[in-house]
């Protein structure tokens, strides 16, 4: 099977032929037909972040398929069966944030593409608990996205509590960003979508947003304060500057979730205006399986659309190069199989 390998940090990644991973316990063997393609997979092939995956790895958490071959002790999963494999690749089931729904934030977890070889491939392993059944009617190109964008944004705004009658900002329209905003038009909320090029402030427009904010010639802050201050604000956008922006356009009570992930970045919060505003400043990161089993439903019950583009997974180096000078519109998915068929 081949896979695209990170050899080295900084370098292009090289296509291989390897041989189909075996299922130990408790795995299933996918035969990938979409994957897509997440700003942190290129931080993992850069070893932007503090913590490293280890050279060579094959990246990707987005990748969706059919379930191949089971290892021993696998007995919900089926042959046949469409799963998605997403960034929490397995966690322990036992310590407090486990306990407590909160197993995104379990300290032993292994996440796919970083911790294990991911979705970048023909055929990978996923740990049959964490696999995701994909509902009937969702096809692979669809879901990938959903399965790190998707679930990312609909948690951040679950961590922001938005209620109907809310304004809410969504900083950076991209493959987040454009499910963000039709989450946040799903719980009711008015939504302020803000991006520096036309092209995506036009695709929010037609995903439902309300109120469009141009950051390149306007003042992202006044404008929110305008409309009365954001109740909660997704930063989206790798850019720490748009963090600052974004947070001063918060109202009183207002919460900044913050999402993307910057290489290096430090937020100013102004300590006085957050006291006296009583303003939050919460991370979030992904979602549980619970979440993404609620975006898979949203999703096939025809409530969400999700924006992409395939390519071939031989493609890898130069949509990378496409991602980091923002010249897609909402997400690359890698077609390994899947050939764009609704199932
Ligand atoms: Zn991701
Ligand atoms: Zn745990």
């Amino acid at each position: 099977m081949k896979a695209a390998v990170v050899r080295e940090f900084g370098q292009p990644l090289v296509i291989e032929e390897r041989p189909d991973p075996e299922p130990g316990p408790g795995q299933v063997r996918v035969r990938v037909e979409a994957s897509g393609l997440c700003h942190t997979d290129i931080h993992a092939a850069h070893g932007d972040w503090p913590v490293k995956p280890a050279p060579p790895f094959v990246p990707g958490h987005e990748g969706v398929g059919l379930v191949e071959e089971t290892g021993e002790g696998v007995t919900h999963l089926a042959v046949g069966q469409r799963v998605a494999v997403p960034w929490l690749g397995r966690a322990c089931g036992r310590c407090e944030h486990c306990l407590s729904g909160w197993e995104s934030l379990c300290e032993s977890q292994v996440n796919t593409g970083y911790g294990c070889d991911g979705g970048y491939a023909e055929k990978m392993l996923a740990w049959a608990d964490f696999a995701q059944l994909v509902p009937e009617g969702v096809s692979a190109v669809d879901a990938a996205p959903l399965t790190c964008a998707g679930v990312t944004t609909y948690k951040a705004l679950k961590v922001a509590d938005v209620r109907p009658a809310q304004l809410v900002a969504i900083s950076g329209v991209g493959g987040l960003g454009h499910l963000a905003v039709q989450y946040a038009k799903i719980a009711g909320a008015t939504v302020a979508a803000i991006d520096v090029t036309d092209e995506k402030l036009e695709l929010a427009r037609e995903l439902g947003a309300d109120i469009l904010i141009d950051a390149r010639t306007q003042d992202v802050g006044a404008e929110l304060k305008r409309h009365g201050g954001a109740h909660a604000a997704l930063a989206l956008a790798v850019s720490p500057a748009a963090f600052e922006a974004v947070n001063s356009g918060l109202r009183r009570g207002g919460k900044l979730v913050m999402v993307a992930l910057p290489a290096h970045g430090t937020l100013q919060v102004p300590i006085f205006d957050t006291v006296l505003n009583g303003t939050s400043v919460i991370g979030s990161i992904v979602g549980t399986r619970q979440d993404l089993a609620e975006v898979f439903q949203l999703h096939a019950d025809g409530r969400t659309k999700v924006i992409h583009e395939t390519r071939p997974l031989t493609a890898v180096n130069e949509s990378i190069d496409d991602v980091l000078h923002g010249k897609v519109k909402a997400r690359i998915v890698f077609d390994l199989g899947a050939g764009g068929r609704e199932r």
